[in-house]
């Protein structure tokens, strides 16, 4: 039998090297390279990729990895995102909300622990007004004068944005979930729009928030040019966060027999996107340790620099489930952080206490 045609894999091989190599000097690609790169499978390529990445985030950030506390405070949605078990028709979730004074003392509890930054994150729930969360958010920065506080309550008015940062809210999380509006409308109902989500993070950047984007890796109908989108929306949009994660399916929702996302093709996103935004604060998500017991040790190895421990009670860890199988549920705060300071020293990092704002770093790369 005659073998195949070598050279053209060699061909493509260095053609793929070239396209790293450029995305590290430049910080840059093309949409076709960005293809090309993405459906790339060669081993020696993704290694080149994840060793310029985790230099690049080396190079910006040392070994620190800066710490972010979780607290789920409320798992009732007014919307029905077809991927996520808090969705409003999943009849089987125990519902629950916390007070204000249960946030304040999962902040108290986080604080002690050495946290720096909380992470308030819920459904869309109607509860929670402007009055409601900015009397939360003031009271949070009054009595954590040196933690920043970031918000992840899903879509609202301008106007409410603006009173939240007026508040003392100096970060907010919204992902962007996918670049493609026809991608977006088969991953939500008619009644939400990708228009609404874009106006959404415009408006958080233009009043100044430090603003999260992101995506999920392998949702439902996800095509190699939907991911292409996504990395060239996050070049152009430039977020100081991004939130990347598999697409993992929970059972009570339409998605629940999709597989999941990758874990490589994960891994190969953050490195992107290290490359792409070098200075962007890049968690190594629960969704990627979940997926895979070392998950978020090896987000950080392909370049991610943040992790997200559960400050939320115990007794409601389990019931705020976007997807199955979600790890930590069953943990305290305390152990949920002393865990993971030992996973990043098992490798070499080290979690440090810093409110990890965002920070433009002067380029050394041979971009000049
Ligand atoms: N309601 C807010 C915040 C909570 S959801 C919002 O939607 O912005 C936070 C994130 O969880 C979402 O942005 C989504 O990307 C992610 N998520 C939801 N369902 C998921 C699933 N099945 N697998 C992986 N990530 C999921
Ligand atoms: Fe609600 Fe957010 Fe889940 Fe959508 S992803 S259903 S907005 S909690």
């Amino acid at each position: 039998m005659e073998s195949p045609p070598r050279l053209p894999i060699q061909k493509n091989k260095k053609m793929i090297k070239e396209i790293i190599e450029k995305l590290a000097s430049e910080q840059n690609a093309d949409r076709e390279e960005l293809i090309l790169l993405l459906n790339d499978k060669s081993e020696d390529n993704l290694e080149l990729l994840r060793v310029k990445a985790q230099a690049r985030a080396r190079e910006r950030f040392g070994n620190k990895i800066f710490v972010r506390g979780l607290i789920e405070f409320s798992n009732i949605c007014k919307n029905d995102c077809f991927y996520c078990g808090l969705r409003r028709s999943n009849g089987r979730v125990a519902r629950y909300r916390l007070t204000k004074e249960q946030i304040l003392g999962c902040c108290e509890n986080g604080y002690a622990l050495g946290f720096r930054t909380f992470v308030l994150q819920s459904g869309e729930d109607g509860c929670y007004t402007d009055e409601v969360i900015t009397d939360i958010v003031s009271e949070v920065k009054k009595r954590f004068p040196d933690c920043a506080v970031t918000l992840s309550l899903g879509e609202r008015s301008r106007e409410s944005y603006l009173r939240l940062f007026e508040a003392g809210a100096d970060r907010y999380l919204l992902r962007h979930e996918t670049a493609s509006k026809p991608h977006y409308e088969r991953l939500h109902p008619g009644d939400m729009s990708f228009e609404n989500r874009l106006s959404c993070l415009r408006a958080l950047k233009e009043i100044g928030f430090q603003t999260g984007a992101g995506f999920m890796v392998g949702s439902p109908f996800q095509t190699t040019d939907d991911l292409a989108d996504d990395l060239l929306f996050l070049k152009a949009f430039e977020p100081q966060m991004c939130g990347i994660g598999p697409f993992i399916p929970h059972r009570d929702t339409p998605f629940g027999n999709y597989p999941q996302g990758s874990l490589d093709l994960t891994l190969k996103l953050l490195s992107i996107v290290r490359l792409l935004l070098p200075d962007v604060l890049l968690p190594s998500t629960t969704a990627l340790g979940t997926i895979d017991p070392r998950g978020r040790e090896l987000g950080i190895l392909h370049g991610a620099n943040v992790v997200m421990p559960n400050l939320s009670p115990k007794e409601h860890r389990k019931d705020y489930s976007l997807y199955d199988n979600k790890i930590c549920t069953g943990d305290e705060a305390a152990e949920c952080v002393n865990c993971l300071s030992l996973r990043m020293k098992s490798i070499g990092y080290e979690t440090v206490t810093d409110r990890g704002d965002f920070k433009q770093h002067k380029t050394t790369g041979n971009k000049e």
